[in-house]
């Protein structure tokens, strides 16, 4: 089994991934570079422009490519493997452009200006919901980010937190509390409209540019008022479940397949003077890369597993899929995570160095329990499906 292979299911997968394959190896030369730095990868952007990658997901009456769920996953994926904070970073575009496309949640008009920027003009986009009063935005607090309605609009103000992408985002999706209701709005941002204040330094992701966003009196007309929450008010907005947001696990797969071929390599060639071999074939190193493949093999099937079926489904289906898919985020980031953790093992101490990725990957893939849905919240839902399954039998 070839990991760069396996999961590729057609030719124009394949030469699409030709391009993500190189794109990857060049971002591997500058990771570490901007992890020490914490700086912000413009260049490995201004290539994922210029390859057209930004578009794929992009319906293709605006001239993108409309890639499925699975595909974006490989693409995804394979970023990772040389740079997981660029992966993550454009990986927020990607998922959201694909969810936008799937759900036709943004009024026609909106939706058309917003494709055809990104295709005419490569312009990025996210969604910055989280505050520091409110933490992960998943857990439904009220944020303190205030629209006043004004005439033709409203007046934004407020901030958000880990706003990755930031330095590079055209257009910013966010939420605010609108004045005198109790609704919340989803409000499109101009990212020339709002102020970056640079506070991302982290353990890892140090290249996510997840900086602080400030709205400052923002006008945003009517017509950029593309959702509302709240009391009473039930979205007409097709659901995908949260498929898109598997952009989250196949990044933190990719780190840890990057470690994994790390360690192997570094199993198979080192052979210190006390053995006749290299330590690959040392019992209980062979049983880590063993344990390691395991993982890697499990969990990205599910993944893909996951993201076929999606692909494959009538939209009427995707909100059954949610706990779905909150299982293939805990799953295989909690898989990730332990992958590089045996990759370190593998290595020994030579993993803590700075001049060998493996320590940068440790601290990157960590970040992946961070991001939704939280482990907590997944089993809460997990365990109500299955009382849910029994209870139906029980009628
Ligand atoms: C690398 C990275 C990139 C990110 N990018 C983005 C982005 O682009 N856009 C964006 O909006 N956000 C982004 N985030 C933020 C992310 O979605 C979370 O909002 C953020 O990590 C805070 O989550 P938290 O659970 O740690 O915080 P909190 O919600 O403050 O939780 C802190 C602790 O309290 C517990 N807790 C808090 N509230 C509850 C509750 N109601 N019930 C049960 N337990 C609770 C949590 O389990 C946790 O243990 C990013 C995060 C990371 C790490």
């Amino acid at each position: 089994m070839n990991s760069q292979t396996w999961f590729v299911q057609t030719a124009d997968e394949e030469r699409r991934l030709k391009i993500t394959r190189e794109l990857s190896s060049e971002f591997a030369k500058h990771a570490r570079r901007h992890d020490e730095e914490a700086s912000f990868p413009h260049e490995n952007i201004a290539l994922l422009r210029d390859s057209g990658y930004v578009r794929w997901t992009v319906k293709k009456e605006y001239g993108g490519e409309e890639i499925s769920l699975s595909e974006m996953l490989l693409h995804q994926e394979q970023i990772a493997r040389g740079d997981g904070s660029t992966a993550l970073a454009i990986g927020w575009h990607m998922g959201m452009m694909l969810n936008l496309r799937l759900t036709e949640a943004y009024p026609q008009a909106v939706f058309a200006e917003i494709s055809e920027s990104v295709v005419k003009d490569g312009a990025l986009i996210n969604s910055c919901a989280t505050e520091p009063a409110t933490g992960s935005p998943s857990r439904g607090g009220r944020p303190e980010t205030t629209a006043t309605p004004v005439e033709g609009g409203f007046r934004v103000t407020g901030r958000k937190t880990f706003s990755t992408l930031s330095p590079a985002l055209d257009w910013i999706q966010i939420t605010a509390g609108i004045e005198g209701s109790e609704e919340v709005g989803e409000f499109l941002v101009r990212g020339r409209d709002v102020e970056i204040v640079e506070t991302w330094n982290t353990v890892g992701m140090r290249a996510t540019g997840s900086h602080d966003i400030v709205l400052n009196d923002v006008f945003v007309p009517e017509e950029f008022l593309v959702g509302t929450r709240g009391k009473g008010v039930k979205s007409d907005r097709r659901d995908d479940g949260g498929g898109w947001m598997l952009h989250i696990p196949a990044c933190y797969l990719g780190i840890a397949l990057a470690a994994r071929d790390f360690a192997v390599e570094y199993a198979a060639t080192y052979q210190p003077n006390s053995l006749p071999h290299p330590i690959a074939k040392v019992p209980h190193v062979a049983e880590k890369l063993g344990q390691m493949e395991l993982k890697l093999i499990t969990a990205r099937t599910y993944m893909y597993d996951l993201a076929r079926r999606f692909d494959s489904s009538s939209p009427c289906a995707w909100p059954s899929m949610r706990p779905y898919f909150g299982a293939a985020k805990t799953f295989v980031t909690n898989a990730a995570i332990e992958v590089v953790d045996l990759a370190m093992r593998v290595v020994g101490a030579r993993s803590l160095w700075k001049d060998l990725p493996l320590e940068r990957m440790y601290r990157d893939v960590r970040a992946g329990l961070h991001n939704p849905p939280m482990d907590d919240v997944t089993y809460q839902v997990l365990a109500v499906e299955a009382v849910k399954e029994i209870e139906a039998t029980m009628r």
